[in-house]
């Protein structure tokens, strides 16, 4: 599609990279090597010691560590002492409530100090977290709550009386329920964190935890299914830091902002831990999308570095180029994005209107941190995710019916991205479901579950999910390629691409698109776009048929849902929608 590959310049005032030259550190990496850049020693490690504790020992205790913005413009800071003083506390209350090591500690807040408090407090305490968005609703959260067999909840007064108060009785594992912002109001069974945190000693001695100790429980997105429950170890601390160095380009002091929730595995890896374990400042928003707010944060925080999603950039596509102009991000060094296909489209955006392009990466709740990435020291191929992680061992394979797999070694080849097992992030299991987990593990590698194939110079292009691949006439169609064809259309701001059913071909594309602001909905358009369509992709993949909407449907993490569009367009049931954030579409549904 004629995209071409972006080399770039280090601006005069930015510090150089990283990891300046890929293929020498590939060859020379060592996993030991990078396990020394952490303080465990005897096989004792922790997270949060890592992540907090650390920097202030090493006497960096006064760099800010966290600027919390609220959703009604208060602006709260936090250095690192103090970050470690508060998740102290944390600790020090867990302990005083006599919660066992190895308890799932549950919460269900905004992006509130207390979650970040709580998150790092529990690690400390030796206890497994789990963070859940706070927009699911009771049964979502009844549901993850059952599986990861909570013990305790941290919550605000507010989301604990609408989503779990009516049902808490059905799980009487849930010892201790603690909220915040009761305003003096505090229900009988419950404990006011406010006063016990403000009550409790600011110092802690961190839980020993080891490297195979569970540390964070994460569930999936349920783009393609029911969401599974994810356990990673406190070893996973290794991969988050030096990922976040490498990948992210993090330097100590940076100010850096990762748009995504801790209730998904991006918030809490890459939004709290890696950043934090290398002493850089973390921004926190506590409000959800809007433009101008974020434009604005970009801006008056001085971000560095910035980690987003597709589905916020091609938003901001969407609003237009004008509004970009209007700021000072003369500070902004790096911007990254994960999470679905990062269109050709929106790397070149980048380029032409930050003076940067997009830098996508590729990887799992399962993977626990980033495998593949474009560099900042290497060329940008738009379209692409990038190369392995030094230290990671990414293949292509096919895996026969008997389950034998089969390593595709030429360039081009398309096949099922897999991974050699063994890095310190790797999940070490599905909870409470063995067998499907030992199912993702064959011959020595992790099938991920998504194909994608591989170029002459080791960079890797995604095709789609195994789940979501259309066969067509004897053709196999990523939905990838014909979404990010029809996102090349101006009008187009959204796409999501499904197969169904026909006859003559097996399987025919249909497309769903929503359209930019100022574009009529309307035949000479659809016209237009299956012009474009047919021209870019030829008769053979393009859409059979067009279809414009207002919005596509999202979980709440930012992907498009095509099984959702699927079941839809059939009239089959929808499915698990407990990730579905809402669209023209979800109200029957829900
Ligand atoms: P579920 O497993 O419940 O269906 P999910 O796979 O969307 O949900 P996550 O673990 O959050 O849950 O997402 C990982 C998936 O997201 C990857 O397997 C891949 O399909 C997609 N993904 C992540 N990053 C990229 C990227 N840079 N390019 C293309 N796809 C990506
Ligand atoms: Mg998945």
């Amino acid at each position: 599609m004629g995209f071409s590959i972006i080399t770039k310049v280090v601006g005069r005032h930015a510090p150089p990279p990283n990891q300046t030259d890929y293929w020498q550190r590939y060859r020379d990496f060592d996993w030991q090597q990078a396990r020394l850049g952490i303080k465990g020693h005897d096989g004792v490690i922790n997270i949060a010691h890592e992540a907090v504790d650390r920097h202030v020992q090493e006497g960096n205790g006064d760099q800010l560590a966290l600027i919390w913005l609220g959703r009604q413009g208060e602006r709260k800071t936090f250095s690192y002492r103090q970050l470690q003083k508060l998740t102290n506390r944390f600790a020090n209350l867990l302990t005083a409530l006599g919660v066992a090591h190895g308890a799932t500690v549950f919460s269900l807040c905004g992006r509130t100090p207390q979650l970040y408090a709580a998150l790092l407090g529990s690690l400390k305490a030796g206890n497994l977290f789990c963070p859940l968005f706070s927009a699911f609703g009771p049964e979502p959260v009844r549901a993850r709550m059952g599986i990861g067999d909570a013990r305790v909840l941290v919550s605000s007064a507010r989301l604990y009386l609408k989503k779990v108060a009516p049902w808490r009785h059905e799980l009487p594992g849930l010892e201790q329920v603690l909220l915040y912002d009761c305003h003096g109001d505090c229900p009988a069974d419950c404990l006011d964190l406010d006063s016990t945190l403000a009550e409790a000693s600011e110092t802690f001695t961190v839980c020993p935890t080891t490297a195979e100790d569970p540390a964070l429980l994460h569930f999936t997105s349920g783009t393609t299914g029911l969401p599974k429950g994810v356990v990673h170890v406190h070893e996973a601390v290794v991969h988050h830091r030096y990922s976040a160095w490498c990948a992210l380009d993090l330097h100590p002091g940076d100010v850096y902002w990762c748009t995504a929730d801790p209730g998904w595995v991006t918030g809490t890896s890459y939004g709290v831990i890696a950043p934090l374990c290398n002493r850089v400042t973390l921004v926190v928003d506590e409000a959800e999308f809007d433009l101008e707010r974020w434009y604005r944060i970009l801006s008056d925080e001085k971000v560095n570095v910035w980690y987003t999603a597709p589905t916020a950039i091609r938003m901001l596509m969407k609003a237009g180029d004008a509004l970009v102009a209007k700021q000072d991000l003369s500070a902004l060094r790096f911007m990254a994005s994960v999470g679905e296909p990062l269109n050709p489209e929106a790397v070149v955006w980048g380029q032409r209107v930050f003076g940067m392009p997009f830098h996508d990466n590729w990887w799992q709740t399962e993977t626990g941190g980033i495998m593949l990435a474009n560099f900042a020291a290497e060329p940008v191929k738009p379209g692409s995710m990038g190369r392995p992680l030094p230290g990671i061992t990414a293949g292509i394979v096919q895996v026969d019916e008997q389950g034998q797999v089969t390593e595709l070694t030429e360039p081009g080849q398309v096949g099922e991205l897999a991974l050699r097992p063994g890095w310190p992030s790797m999940f070490r299991g599905y909870l409470h479901e063995e067998e499907r987990y030992r199912h993702c593990f064959k011959d020595n590698w992790y099938l991920s579950g998504d194909l994608a194939w591989r170029d002459n110079d080791g960079y890797y292009w995604f095709v789609g999910r195994i789940k979501e691949l259309i066969k067509s006439a004897g053709h196999l169609i990523g939905p990838f390629e014909v979404e990010s064809a029809l996102l090349e259309h101006p009008a187009v701001a959204e796409a999501g691409v499904i197969g169904i059913p026909d006859e003559m071909a097996g399987e025919v594309v249909k497309a769903f698109v929503a359209l930019k602001p100022g574009y009529e909905p309307g035949d000479v358009l659809l016209k237009s776009l299956m012009a474009h369509a047919r021209k870019t992709l030829g008769p053979a993949v393009a859409p059979r048929e067009i279809v414009i909407k207002d919005n596509l449907p999202k979980t709440r993490s930012g992907k498009i849902m095509r099984r959702l569009l699927r079941a839809r367009e059939l009239g089959l049931p929808p499915g698990d929608i407990s990730t579905l954030e809402s669209d023209e579409g979800s109200r029957h549904e829900k």
